[in-house]
């Protein structure tokens, strides 16, 4: 049978055990009914699987004792960070929760001039959870890191990346595709994507990403949604480079 996974906080370990605590020590207890003696998996963000029996149930937490140590092997072999221009608190979410099954490292968010959603910043707290969520669910021991700021346009930090791909519906020269198959030869390791907002990229936006050396990319004649993009490119980004480089 398949290990129920949990997460854990770095600081919830001591020695050989772990402390489930507040949603996680609820999920265990209350959704999955887990007994004293079960077997779990739970991991903290840093690519290890611990195996542990559930030693102690309390009143608002859980020991669990591990048992056995081994790296996970989920992760996929490339790093790619996305940068999403500010959409909707729910698309948000749906953006993280599939960029993080789909193996993806970091999420930043930015705004743009044709962003029509404010700043809130709070709807960005939500995002580690979300993202916490998903590992539980497809097997990972790294969560996606969601930066909590809001970066500008211009200051996004587009430095020590081997490749920066910009998806924009009017890069009819170079498909996204065939550029991810150019990069492989590369053996690209670090690489950015960034998308745009429901509004898309103002002339002036796209010239000065331009003179950043990054690569304006087309994902085919038809205007995705910005979380469609980034979870389509998300998809072929690392699918493409973990296959094709070995
Ligand atoms: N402003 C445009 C569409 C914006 S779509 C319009 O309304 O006509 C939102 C974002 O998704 C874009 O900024 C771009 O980053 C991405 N996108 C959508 N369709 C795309 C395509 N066919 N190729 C590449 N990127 C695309």
């Amino acid at each position: 049978m398949k290990l129920k996974r949990f997460y854990f906080e770095p600081h919830n370990r001591h020695n050989n055990e772990i402390i489930l605590t507040e949603d996680e020590f609820l999920h265990a207890v209350t959704v999955l009914r887990i007994r004293v003696g079960e077997e779990v998996i739970a991991f903290c963000g840093d690519g290890f699987d611990y195996y542990c029996k559930v030693k102690n149930i309390a009143k608002k937490e859980l020991t669990l004792e591990i048992s056995k140590t081994s790296k996970n092997l989920a992760e996929p072999s490339v790093n790619l960070t996305v940068f999403q221009a500010l959409v909707k608190g729910e698309k948000l979410k749906l953006i993280v929760q599939k960029l993080t099954e789909l193996g993806v490292s970091n999420f930043i968010t930015f705004y743009s001039k044709f962003c029509d959603v404010k700043s809130n910043t709070n709807k960005l707290e939500k995002l580690d959870k979300v993202a916490i969520s998903a590992s539980k669910q497809c097997g990972r021991s790294v969560v996606t890191k969601c930066n909590q700021n809001v970066f500008a346009l211009k200051d996004l930090p587009l430095e020590n990346f081997d490749a920066v791909l910009l998806a924009y519906e009017n890069a009819d020269d170079k498909n996204l595709v065939c550029e991810t198959q150019r990069l492989a030869k590369y053996n690209v390791k670090n690489i950015a994507l960034i998308v745009g907002p429901e509004g898309g990229f103002s002339d002036d936006e796209v010239e000065f990403l331009e003179g950043k050396n990054v690569i304006t990319v087309s994902l085919g004649k038809r205007i995705l949604r910005a979380e469609t993009c980034s979870i389509v490119a998300s998809g072929i980004i690392i699918q493409m480079l973990e296959n094709l480089q070995k």
